[in-house]
């Protein structure tokens, strides 16, 4: 026998089934799937993937002649079903015909709707359903949609203009009205018989006035359009192969406007976006599909208990509500009952919260579409849950539900949705930082701070961001600015404290002077209000009301499911005590990456600091490194004591020493006075600090190892803040890190440094402790060379912000400038400094976690760079062994949850 190629559904009975979408294609499998559990939809049937590659092979006129048998039969089976006859001008049955991929392919192939229409069962069809202007716009519509897909007179590019719009407009101008439902019926049919000679006219022929002519020519439009440009182009994308082809599904037509026992709506089986288990929907009574969403007519709700919410919130009394928008429940209560028992029904067969699409026709209800449900971060965790205690989904089924990304909706603050509805947008950079902000604009940190002790609530605007802003940006509600990319100071910093950040904003033209800041032509003054989204990089005109974020109690059991079955650990990137207290709140479970850096720019210390950078002498840098020596070990104690008993990387000095000296001349006086050098000297040093590409110039442990003094202080009081600790009782495991190792002698010189200072200060308290020493790998020399390295290196920690930076040798604080348009391109798929590239730098990783392992089995391996909290990032570091993650303390959850994942995929 020959194979089958065409699977008819209808009537409960299908087939096809829900595993066959590789030969019936996502909709196809899904509509005869609906059929087989009961669930009323419009009979049709499917036309195989394997056709569409047949089609390719063989051509229109063969395949037609294959399918010519099957197909016939299939429309007389929707004929019995529907009681109505394939082009028959009193009892017209019309179809649909639409693609179906096994993978979903949103939007990039045809449709072609109302198929089976023409002169005379245009008239048919007024009669039956005494609606004129529904059949003719009906049928115009199909015209057009015929003559677009089918007979290639859509344009090819955006010059060109469609020749049916260009009708439309022009009989829209002769009548003097603006929109396409202004049209009488009479304007309709002038439309349909203009299109038709314009078909003549570009084609040669008259448009097809037979039902089976029509439908062959759609089937065939739809394969064809599985190789048009824009699904090519996608497929290549999403790496979806070419052979898979695409089904066609024909399915008999209904109709929501056929009058009063007529309707149609969308509903979901749970709320979308609090995750409540509530069933709830709109719906319009004697309307087609389209009007529910076009806000024409205001749809009315589907349950009595979801319209007594709308009527309380839209202010409308009860007995208007019940008399002018009645609930489904209300009007219609008979098909209210079928509708819930059987959505019901859809969300168990489907073990999730579904997206449903329904029409009524002449009191008869159909469903046309169900699909797993968007939704809010906040409705994704307690569905998730919730089906979990219902007993619908087991553990590992609950954590896969949850997107890891979408937990950070649940940790920072969120724009008021009707607010932002009315906001206007003035221009985008990147999503640096999520949460939303809204507050004054100021462009000093002293200022934000000063205002912010008035209080007010300031955004804080800067080109970029430096150390010196720290203390503004704690007090902002949030940060934008012009220049940096996701691992520029700001971003990180901002990530760090769980604060709103927009960076790298290319429109925005600041001048500090005169303390105004225009973008796109709006001028901005100081104290004038703007708000920001970090989540989406948005930036917006003036107040827009934010809400908090609340944690749930099943956010807090979902993250306990995670950790039973993760493997990798998390730990956080903090620098104060604050931030890590936050972090072992959000359950991390030791410090990967201290930042030393950011403990030098508060009050006194940063005169301490610069005191040492601007002395003439080795003397001169210890005198002031002793100034410096109480405070950082106050600041590790704090650390220590918020980490009880978890592991603390603590890294050694890194950034370029010229940001720490004054660029102003106010400070370099100061500068000159306490040191009781001239200016001259304090600027001719500075000046001399300066590099041309301070990221590739003097940082890391080429600090370390020029002034070997910082590292003897930075050891000393790491050391001395455990000490003090174990003296009180307190467990500490401290860690050192020597930041940007190339060389392993880099790495010799200042582990011999560490471990002298030491042993001298264990001698002179008469007490010793554990530590170990380690390296950050960061540099693809270092990779390259992990065995060596690790003979001496106690650990790795993979700083994959500056090794993506040299790895592609772009510049992490100037990838702004180019990204947008390499993103546009497709240049690159995403940033490489959010997401780890797995096949580039990713193999580095890899490659210096197996080479280290070589040599010393034990070696523990962390990555602190800001990849450490992007979920697909976290998964490659599961897959490749390491130890564990390390991000900023809002990130903890997300890493996680993306680690269980890993650990259950696997
Ligand atoms: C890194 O380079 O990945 C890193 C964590 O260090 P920093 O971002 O401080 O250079
Ligand atoms: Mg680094």
């Amino acid at each position: 026998m020959d194979k089958k190629r065409v699977y008819t559904f209808g009537n409960g009975q299908a087939e096809g089934r829900a595993d066959m979408k590789n030969l019936l294609g996502g909709k196809g499998a899904n509509l005869a799937e609906m059929n087989l559990i009961g669930v009323p939809v419009p009979p049709g049937f499917t036309i195989t993937t394997e056709v569409c590659t047949e089609y390719y092979e063989l051509g229109h006129n063969k395949v037609v002649a294959l399918l010519k048998k099957e197909v016939e039969q299939a429309i007389a089976h929707i004929e019995t079903l529907m009681r109505s006859k394939f082009g028959d001008v009193e009892n017209p049955l019309l179809v649909s015909v639409r693609s179906g991929a096994r993978a979903s392919m949103p939007g990039m192939m045809d449709t072609i709707l109302n198929l089976g229409l023409n002169d005379e069962v245009v008239e048919g069809l007024t009669r039956k359903t005494g609606n004129a202007r529904f059949a003719w716009d009906s049928y115009r519509r199909f015209v057009q949609m015929y003559g677009d897909v089918v007979l290639g007179m859509k344009p090819s590019n955006k010059e060109e203009i469609d020749p049916f719009e260009e009708i439309i407009e022009e009989v829209k101008h002769a009548k003097g009205v603006k929109l396409d439902n202004e049209l009488k019926v009479e304007d309709l049919k002038e439309l349909v018989a203009k299109f038709k000679a314009a078909v003549k006219e570009r084609t040669g022929k008259d448009f097809p006035a037979s039902a089976f002519e029509q439908l062959w020519g759609a089937v065939c439009a739809v394969f064809n359009s599985w190789m048009n440009e824009r699904a090519i182009l996608y497929r290549k994308m999403e790496g979806i192969p070419d052979e898979w082809g695409t089904a066609v599904t024909v399915q008999a037509m209904v109709f929501g406007n056929m009058g009063e026992t007529s309707a149609t709506g969308v509903c979901f089986s749970r709320d979308a976006g609090t995750g409540e288990d509530l069933f709830n929907g709109e719906y319009l009574i004697n309307a087609q599909g389209e009007d529910v969403v076009a806000g024409i007519r205001t749809p009315q709700q589907i349950t009595l208990i979801g319209s007594q919410r709308w009527a309380a919130l839209a202010g409308v009394s009860e007995e208007t509500r019940s008399k002018c928008y009645p609930s489904m429940e209300e009007a219609m209560p008979e098909i209210y009952a079928e509708l819930d028992r059987l959505q019901t029904k859809l969300e168990n067969h489907y073990r999730d919260m579904q997206d449903m699409e329904f029409t009524v026709q002449e009191g008869k209800l159909w469903f046309l579409q169900t699909r797993n449900g968007k939704r809010t971060g906040a409705a994704m965790v307690k569905i998730a849950m919730d089906l979990l205690h219902q007993g619908m989904i087991d553990e590992k089924t609950a954590i896969l539900r949850v997107e890891p990304n979408k937990l950070d909706e649940l940790l920072h603050p969120v724009f008021d949705k009707i607010a932002l509805s009315q906001a206007t947008v003035l221009t985008r950079g990147l999503p640096a930082s999520p949460g939303a902000a809204t507050g004054q604009i100021v462009f000093f940190a002293d200022d934000a701070a000063e205002w912010h002790a008035a209080g007010k609530k300031v955004v804080m605007v800067r080109l970029e961001t430096s150390p010196e802003d720290l203390a503004g940006m704690q007090v902002a509600q949030g940060i934008l600015t012009a220049r940096g990319g996701m691992t520029s100071h700001a971003a990180v910093v901002a990530r760090g404290m769980g604060k709103c950040c927009v960076s790298g904003a290319g429109a925005l033209n600041i001048d500090y002077k005169a303390r105004t800041v225009e973008i796109d032509g709006t001028v901005l003054k100081e104290g004038d209000f703007i708000s920001i989204n970090g989540s989406t990089g948005e930036v917006y005109q003036g107040k827009v009301e934010t809400r908090a974020a609340e944690l749930s109690g099943d956010f807090s059991e979902l993250m306990k499911l995670a950790d039973k079955y993760t493997k990798l650990q998390v730990r956080t990137n903090a620098d104060t005590p604050h931030d890590a207290a936050v972090a072992r709140n959000f359950g991390a479970v030791g410090i990967g990456l201290c930042r030393t850096e950011h403990m030098f720019f508060e009050g006194e210390k940063i005169k301490a600091m610069r005191e040492m950078i601007l002395a003439v002498d080795a003397e001169g840098r210890r005198k002031a490194l002793a100034k410096i020596l109480p405070y950082q070990q106050d600041d590790f104690k704090g650390i220590f004591k918020a980490m009880q008993g978890y592991p603390v990387t603590v890294r050694l000095l890194d950034p370029p020493l010229h940001e720490f000296v004054p660029h102003d001349l106010k400070g370099q006086e100061e500068m000159a006075e306490a040191m009781g050098v001239t200016l001259a000297y304090i600027q001719q040093r500075v000046e001399s600090l300066c590099e041309h590409n301070p990221m590739l110039g003097h940082r890391g442990c080429r600090l370390g190892n020029t002034y070997p003094e910082i590292t003897q202080m930075q050891t000393r009081a790491i050391l001395g803040a455990a000490l003090e600790l174990k003296k009180e009782g307190i467990t500490t495991i401290p860690e050192i890190m020597v930041p940007l190792t190339g060389i392993v002698y880099e790495f010799n010189e200042q582990e011999k440094v560490i471990r002298s200072e030491a042993e001298a200060l264990f001698a002179e308290k008469g007490t010793r402790i554990e530590f170990k020493v380690g390296t950050m790998i960061e540099i693809p020399r270092a990779a390259l060379t992990a065995n060596k390295i690790a003979a001496s290196a106690e650990f790795f920690s993979f700083g994959t912000n500056d090794l993506t930076q040299m790895t592609f040798g772009y510049s992490r604080d100037d990838i702004a400038s180019f990204l947008p348009v390499y993103l546009e391109k497709k240049i690159l798929k995403v940033d490489p400094f959010q997401v780890l590239d797995q096949n580039g730098v990713g193999q580095l990783v890899r490659m210096a976690t197996e080479k280290g392992r070589s040599v010393r089995p034990d070696l523990k391996c962390g990555i602190c760079g800001e990849h450490g909290g992007e979920p697909s990032s976290v998964k490659f570091c599961h897959k490749v062994g390491l130890n564990y993650v390390s991000c900023s303390p809002f990130r903890v959850p997300i890493a996680r949850l993306a680690a269980a994942q890993a650990a259950i995929e696997e």
